[in-house]
């Protein structure tokens, strides 16, 4: 099969080689890629030393059909249409009993601590594996794993999203952000959403159900106008170091802080004062859970949400599938590539 790989860190060492088609294990599914989405996850694997295994595929987010199935699985069928849920999981650690394999203890992300789905075919666990429901495209579930799913879980799980509640969503044109205005919206909040090219970017946004799109330098006046000073409910903020100092300050008190990345860098100075007297929670979110992927198949198979798609690219094209997703503010919605 056809895989991009690489052998020593860096986008410019990726190479389009053949590699053996790997074979499912008992409890193992094949799938053959239709779309995989590429995200900085897959930029930061690519970019990091201690890769394992080397040739490494990347890949952590990807949709196709179900080419063979290991000899105990039950829960798929050869030809099926599947996305996977990329976090792996144990099953058995606390967390995981709980429902939140998102925090297992023995977790990892397909395609970086496996072989990923920038190939013709990828092996996965079954229990890894979820079936797209009638009227979703492979494209628009190929877009859910990381973007959507981590927008979900830090929306409605951590943050709690309130209807009539204030909320900013920095980073509004990326793969979370993108999901992040549309859930919010779905919650019932005034959406504000922010991004260094709000001009060119203004009329997407809004379709994707932000009230209000500006640039940082607006937001401050803007959040003040909305609230009568007293600041947004919620900040969302997954840029990290670049806008911190400027998000953080935008929190009302009684609101929450949340994020799920730091695109930018993720040291950053907190006042201790300013957090606590103002009663402010800064939360942490990471991923989601398999259910809330099976939610968002569900609410796109009936049109409830949009699977925003800004390119699909030939697996040949990936490194201009890099460049494309990091030209950030321009793009909104997901690069797809084509293995
Ligand atoms: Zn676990």
């Amino acid at each position: 099969m056809r895989a991009v790989v690489f052998e020593t860190p860096g986008v410019d060492n990726l190479r389009i080689v053949d590699v053996e088609t790997p074979r499912p294990g008992p409890n193992e599914v094949l799938i053959r890629v239709k779309y995989a989405g590429v995200n900085p996850v897959d930029y930061f694997t690519i970019n990091r030393k201690d890769v394992k295994p080397i040739p490494h595929i990347p890949g952590s987010e990807f949709a196709g059909i179900v080419e063979t199935v290991g000899s105990s699985v039950r829960s798929v069928d050869v030809g099926d249409e599947v996305v996977i849920y990329n976090r792996l999981f144990d099953g058995s650690c606390k967390y995981c009993l709980i429902g939140h394999e998102e925090l297992c203890v023995n977790s990892g992300l397909i395609g970086v601590v496996t072989q990923g789905g920038f190939a013709e075919y990828a092996v996965v666990p079954a229990s890894n594996v979820i079936r797209i429901p009638k009227g979703v495209g492979l494209d628009e579930a190929a877009t859910l794993p990381v973007g959507a799913l981590t927008a979900w879980h830090m929306i409605f799980n951590r943050a709690g999203v309130s209807p009539g509640e204030l909320v900013v969503v920095f980073g509004a044109t990326g793969n979370v952000g993108s999901y992040a205005v549309q859930f919010a919206k779905l919650a019932g909040a005034t959406v504000v959403a922010v991004s260094r090219r709000a001009d060119k970017v203004k009329d997407v946004l809004m379709g994707l159900g932000a009230d209000y799109v500006v640039t940082p330098d607006e937001a401050q006046s803007l959040i003040n106008e909305l609230s009568n000073g007293l600041g947004a409910d919620l900040v969302i903020d997954a840029v990290g170091q670049a806008t911190w100092n400027l998000s953080f300050k935008l929190v009302a008190r009684y609101g929450r802080w949340v994020t799920a990345g730091a695109l930018t860098g993720g040291d950053v100075t907190l006042n201790l004062p300013s957090l606590y007297s103002r009663e402010i929670a800064v939360i942490g979110s990471t991923g989601g859970t398999r259910s809330e992927l099976i939610k968002l198949l569900d609410l796109l198979s009936r049109r409830r949400i949009k699977a925003p798609i800004y390119s699909k690219m030939k697996l040949e094209k990936v490194r201009e599938a890099f460049d494309a997703m990091f030209r950030g503010e321009d793009r909104v919605g997901k690069v797809l590539l084509m293995p």
